[in-house]
C-alpha cells in the first residue's frame, strides 16, 4: 500500500518536472515574501544590523575551519560516489542542486517560522554534514538505467516506491533525534537542533519533489527525441544539440509557459499583496526599533547595493574563509577537470559487485544496473509482456543484463555484470576484446574469471597485460589472450656479412647465448666477415587426397607431372595471391592417397596462409578434372609444418640458405680461446658422429630467431642445419666454417610481424615490411642474417666446448641467483 502511494507519487514528479520546480521554487519565493507576517524582511548586514555574537577565540576558529574542511571534503567524497554511478556531470548538477536547496529550503522555513538564525553562520557546516547523497544517487541510479524517457518516468516511480518508504523513516528517526535537542535549554543548541530539523525535512521535501523531478527533466532535455536513444551517453550530445538548435522543442516551449505563470503568480503576490504588508511592517518595526533600540536588532539604511554588498564582504574575507574557499575551489577543479577527464558518462565502470561477496552464479540484485532487476529484487508489479518474456528471476536477470549490453554499451556494465554475461553465455569469452570498449578491459575481465578458477588465485598478478596494442593481436596473433610474456632482448654484433654489418636482436632467456653469439661475431669480423647465399625460397603445403583406387592415384600423379597438368593447377593457384607463385609439385603415392606437395614462392611473407589459399583453390581445379577425387585433408603433413621432418631437411622448405666464414688461426687462438684442429674434432665428434648416433637430422642448432616468426613453433623445421668445419690456409691453421641451413620459415610481412616490438626488431636489420625492390627479398635477407648469425653461435659453442668453459660460464652467467626453494614457494603458501 505504502510502495503504491510512493510509487503513484514518483510518477507524478518524473511526469510534471517543469511544474514540481516552478512550483517549488514559487512556493519558496512565497515563502521568503510571506515573512512579512514575521518581520524578518532584513539581511544581516546589508539592511540590518545583527546583533554581533560574542568574541570567538582563536582555538574556535582552528576548530571551525578544521570543521568546514571535513565538510567540503565530505561533500566531495559524496560527489565521487555520485560520478561512479553516472555521468559526473548531470548527477553532480542534481547532488549540487540538492545541497543548494536543502539550505535554501531550511532557510526560508526558518524564516517562515520566526525563528531566529543568530549564531549558526558558525554552525552551518556541521549541517553539510546531515546531507546524504547515497538514495539521490541511488534514485538517479534508477533513472539513467533506461533507454526512452517513458521509461526514465516509470524507472523513477519504482525508484520512488522503492527508496521512499525507508527515505520518510530515516528522516523521521533523524528529526526525533536531532529534535532532542531543542528541548535542552541552551538556547544556541536549540537553535542549532531546531535548524537540523528543519534541514532533514527540506532535505526530505526536496528528495520527493525536486530532485527528482530533475533529473527526469534533464534526462529529458538531453534525450535524443528522433532517435529516442538516451544521450546522457554524450557521444551523441553535440549532433543532438544541433537537432535542439534547428527545431524548437516542445517541452522547452511547455516549460517556458509554466515557468512565466509561476513568475506571474510570484509578481503578483509580491506587488499586490506583500509590498503593502510589507512596508506597514517595516514601519511598525522602524517605530519599535526607535523605543527599543538597547533590545532588539537595528535596522540600518542600506546605502549601497546589495551586489556591492556581497563584493565587498568577499574582499574582506578572513583567513578561515579563504582556506575553505580555496579547499572548495581545489576540489571542484580536481572533480571537474582531473577525475576520469572523458566528458562521456562513467556508468559503473568500477565493480559495485565485488566478487567477494557476489559470485558468478548468484547475482546480487540490488546492485544492478537495470529497471528490470530492480523490479525482480524489489518484488514490484512487472508488466505482462516482461512476464511472458520471462519465465523466472534468474533468466531475467541475465536478460535484462544482456538487454543493458545491448542498448547501452559495455562500459554502462561493471565488470562483474559482464561476467555474469560471460557465464550465462550471452558473451563468448573468447569475443570479450572485441565487444568491450577496449580490448584491454576484455583481457582484464578473462583474467579475473581465469584466476578464479586457478589453484593459485594470483597466479596471474606478475603476468603483465597493461600498455599492449591488442587490436593488433586480435583476430590474428592469439585468442583468449590473458596478457603477455616479456623476453629479454639481447643485441649480438656488429654481424659483419656479405659487406654489410648487421646488430642482431636476440629474445632468449638462456644466459651466454647472446654473449657466445656475440664473441662469434667478433671472431667473424676479425676474420673479414661472412659470406652467404639463398639456395631456395619456396613455402609448402602438402594435401592429401583419396582416390578410389592406386591404379586411378597413379593417373592423377601423372596428370600432375605433366606439363599441362601442372599448368592448369599453376594457374588456379597463382590467381589467388599477388605473391604466391607455384614453383613445384612433389607428388607422393600410398596405395589410394595421394600426398601433393605444392612448393611456392610467398614474397616476404611466410606464407602458410597464402599457400594453404592457393592450395584449397587448386584442389578444386583437380577435382574438376577428376571428379571421383576427395580432399581428405588441406595438410596431409607431407608439407610438413611444425614438426621436424626429413623432407623438409632434404626438400627444403621456406628459404633455404648457407653462409661460411674463415677465422684466421691468431683469431682462433685469442679470441675463441682454442685451436683449428680442436674445433675440427669437436665438430666431427658431436655435430657428425654424434648427431648421426642421437638420430637427429642435421645439426639441430639454437633457434635463434625464433622472435621475428609469427610462429615459434615453425623454429623446429627452421633449425635444420648442418654445420662443417675444416682446417684451411697455407699452413692448414685457419678454420673454415659454413652452415646449411634448408628450411628457415620466416617473413618479414604478416602474422606477428605485424607486432610493434617485432616490427621493432626487423627494423634492427633493416627489413621491416614488404621489399620495396623486389618482393622477398626483406625475407631472403633475413634468412640470410638468421643463418650468419646461428654459425657465430656454433662457432662460439664449439670453442666453448673445446677449451672447457661451457660448463663455467653458464654457472657464471646462467644459473640464477635467486632461492628457488624460497619464490616457488610464495604460492603455496598462499593457497594453504
Ligand atoms: P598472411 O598475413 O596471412 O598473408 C600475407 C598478406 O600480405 C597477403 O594478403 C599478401 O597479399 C600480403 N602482402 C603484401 N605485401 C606482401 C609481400 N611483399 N610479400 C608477401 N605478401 C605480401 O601471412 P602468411 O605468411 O600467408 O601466413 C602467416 C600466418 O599463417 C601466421 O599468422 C601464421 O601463424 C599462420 N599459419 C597458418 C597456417 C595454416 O595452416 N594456414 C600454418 C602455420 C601458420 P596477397 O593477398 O596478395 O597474397
Amino acid at each position: 500500500m505504502l510502495t503504491r502511494v510512493f510509487r503513484a507519487h514518483g510518477l507524478l514528479v518524473a511526469s510534471h518536472p517543469w511544474e514540481v520546480i516552478v512550483g517549488t521554487v514559487t512556493l519558496t519565493i512565497c515563502m521568503l515574501s510571506m515573512n512579512m507576517f514575521t518581520g524578518n524582511d532584513q539581511i544581516c548586514g546589508w539592511n540590518f544590523d545583527c546583533p554581533k555574537t560574542e568574541e570567538i577565540l582563536s582555538s574556535d576558529i582552528i576548530i571551525l575551519t578544521i570543521t568546514r574542511c571535513i565538510a567540503i571534503v565530505y561533500i566531495y567524497f559524496q560527489f565521487q560516489n555520485l560520478r561512479q554511478l553516472g555521468s559526473k556531470y548531470i548527477l553532480g548538477i542534481a547532488g549540487l542542486f540538492t545541497i543548494f536547496s536543502s539550505f535554501v529550503f531550511s532557510t526560508v522555513v526558518i524564516h517562515f517560522l520566526d525563528k531566529e538564525l543568530t549564531g549558526l553562520n558558525e554552525a552551518l557546516p556541521f549541517f553539510l554534514l546531515l546531507i546524504d547523497l547515497s538514495k539521490a544517487c541511488t534514485l538517479a541510479k534508477f533513472a539513467l538505467s533506461s533507454s526512452s524517457q517513458d521509461e526514465v518516468r516509470g524507472n523513477i516511480a519504482h525508484g520512488m516506491a522503492v527508496l521512499g518508504p525507508t527515505f520518510t523513516l530515516d528522516a523521521l528517526v533523524e528529526c526525533l533525534v536531532i529534535g532532542v535537542g531543542t528541548m535542552s535549554g541552551v538556547r544556541q543548541l536549540e537553535i542549532m537542533c531546531c535548524f537540523g530539523c528543519m534541514s532533514v525535512l527540506a532535505n526530505y521535501f526536496v528528495f520527493m519533489t525536486f530532485f527528482p523531478s530533475c533529473v527526469s527533466l534533464l534526462l529529458e532535455l538531453s534525450r535524443e527525441s528522433r532517435e529516442g536513444h538516451p544521450i546522457w551517453h554524450l557521444n551523441h550530445l553535440s549532433r543532438a544539440m544541433e537537432e535542439e538548435d534547428n527545431k524548437p522543442n516542445p517541452v522547452t516551449q511547455r516549460v517556458k509557459m509554466i515557468m512565466s505563470l509561476g513568475l506571474v503568480m510570484v509578481h503578483a503576490h509580491s506587488r499586490w499583496i506583500a509590498e503593502p504588508l510589507s512596508i506597514n511592517s517595516t514601519v511598525e518595526v522602524l517605530d519599535v526599533g526607535m523605543e527599543l533600540d538597547h533590545l532588539s536588532p537595528r535596522r540600518i539604511e542600506p546605502n549601497k547595493p546589495l551586489w556591492q554588498f556581497y563584493l565587498t564582504r568577499m574582499i574582506t574575507m578572513d583567513i578561515e574563509q579563504m582556506i575553505c574557499l580555496a579547499l572548495a575551489l581545489l576540489l571542484a577543479i580536481k572533480y571537474i577537470f582531473f577525475e576520469q577527464s572523458e566528458m562521456e558518462s562513467t556508468l559503473s565502470l568500477k565493480n559495485p559487485i565485488s566478487l567477494s561477496t557476489h559470485t558468478l552464479n548468484l547475482p546480487c540484485p540490488s546492485k544492478m544496473c537495470c529497471r528490470q532487476d530492480l523490479l525482480t529484487s524489489q518484488s514490484l508489479s512487472h508488466t505482462p509482456a516482461q512476464n511472458m518474456a520471462v519465465p523466472g528471476p534468474a533468466h531475467k536477470e541475465e536478460r535484462d543484463y544482456s538487454d543493458c549490453f545491448l542498448q547501452l554499451g559495455p562500459r554502462f556494465l561493471s565488470d562483474g555484470e559482464v561476467m555474469l554475461l560471460v557465464s550465462s553465455k550471452h558473451i563468448p569469452a573468447y569475443k570479450l576484446e572485441a565487444m568491450m570498449e577496449t580490448p584491454e578491459r576484455g583481457v582484464a575481465i578473462r583474467r579475473q574469471m581465469v584466476s578464479a578458477k586457478l589453484p593459485c588465485p594470483s597466479a596471474l598478478s606478475c603476468l603483465p597485460y597493461t600498455d599492449y596494442d591488442y587490436s593488433k593481436v586480435v583476430g590474428t596473433c592469439c585468442e583468449n589472450v590473458i596478457g603477455y610474456v616479456p623476453i629479454p632482448v639481447g643485441v649480438a654484433g656488429p654481424l659483419h656479412l656479405d659487406g654489410k654489418q648487421f646488430q642482431v636482436p636476440m629474445a632468449t632467456t638462456e644466459g651466454c647465448l647472446v654473449a657466445s653469439t656475440n664473441r662469434g661475431c667478433r671472431a667473424i669480423a676479425l676474420g673479414g666477415g661472412a659470406s652467404s647465399c639463398i639456395l631456395a625460397d619456396s613455402m609448402t603445403r602438402g594435401p592429401v587426397v583419396r582416390l578410389p583406387s592406386a591404379c586411378r592415384a597413379a593417373v592423377v600423379k601423372a596428370w600432375l607431372e605433366s606439363t599441362d597438368g601442372f599448368q592448369a593447377i599453376k594457374e588456379a593457384f597463382d590467381n589467388t595471391s599477388r605473391f604466391a607463385r607455384l614453383q613445384k609439385l612433389l607428388v607422393g603415392l600410398a596405395g589410394r592417397n595421394l600426398y601433393i606437395r605444392f612448393h611456392s614462392k610467398t614474397g616476404d611473407a611466410m606464407g602458410m596462409n597464402m599457400i594453404s589459399k592457393g592450395t584449397e583453390q587448386a584442389l578444386r581445379i583437380l577435382q574438376q578434372h577428376f571428379p571421383e577425387l576427395q580432399v581428405v585433408a588441406v595438410s596431409g603433413n607431407y608439407c610438413t609444418d611444425k614438426k621436424p621432418a626429413a623432407i623438409n631437411w632434404i626438400e627444403g622448405r621456406g628459404k633455404s640458405a648457407v653462409c661460411e666464414a674463415t677465422i684466421p688461426a691468431e683469431v682462433v687462438r685469442e679470441v675463441l680461446k682454442t685451436t683449428t684442429e680442436d674445433l675440427v674434432e669437436i665438430n666431427i665428434s658431436k655435430n657428425l658422429v654424434g648427431s648421426a648416433m642421437a638420430g637427429s637430422i642435421g645439426n639441430i642448432v639454437h633457434c635463434y630467431f625464433f622472435f621475428f616468426q609469427r610462429n615459434s613453433s615453425q623454429s623446429v623445421g627452421s633449425s635444420n642445419c648442418i654445420t662443417l668445419v675444416e682446417s684451411s690456409g697455407p699452413t692448414g691453421e685457419d678454420l673454415y666454417i659454413c652452415c646449411t641451413m634448408p628450411s628457415i620459415e620466416l617473413g618479414t610481412v604478416g602474422g606477428g610481424t605485424n607486432l610493434l616490438p617485432q616490427q621493432a626488431c626487423l627494423q634492427m636489420l633493416g627489413v621491416q615490411g614488404a621489399s620495396d625492390d623486389c618482393p622477398g627479398e626483406n625475407a631472403r635477407q633475413l634468412a640470410r642474417v638468421v643463418c650468419a648469425t646461428v654459425l657465430a653461435g656454433e662457432l662460439s659453442l664449439m670453442a666453448a666446448l673445446a677449451a672447457g668453459h661451457l660448463v663455467k660460464s653458464h654457472m657464471t652467467h646462467n644459473r640464477s641467483k635467486v632461492n628457488l626453494q624460497q619464490t616457488s614457494g610464495t604460492c603455496s603458501r598462499e593457497t594453504s
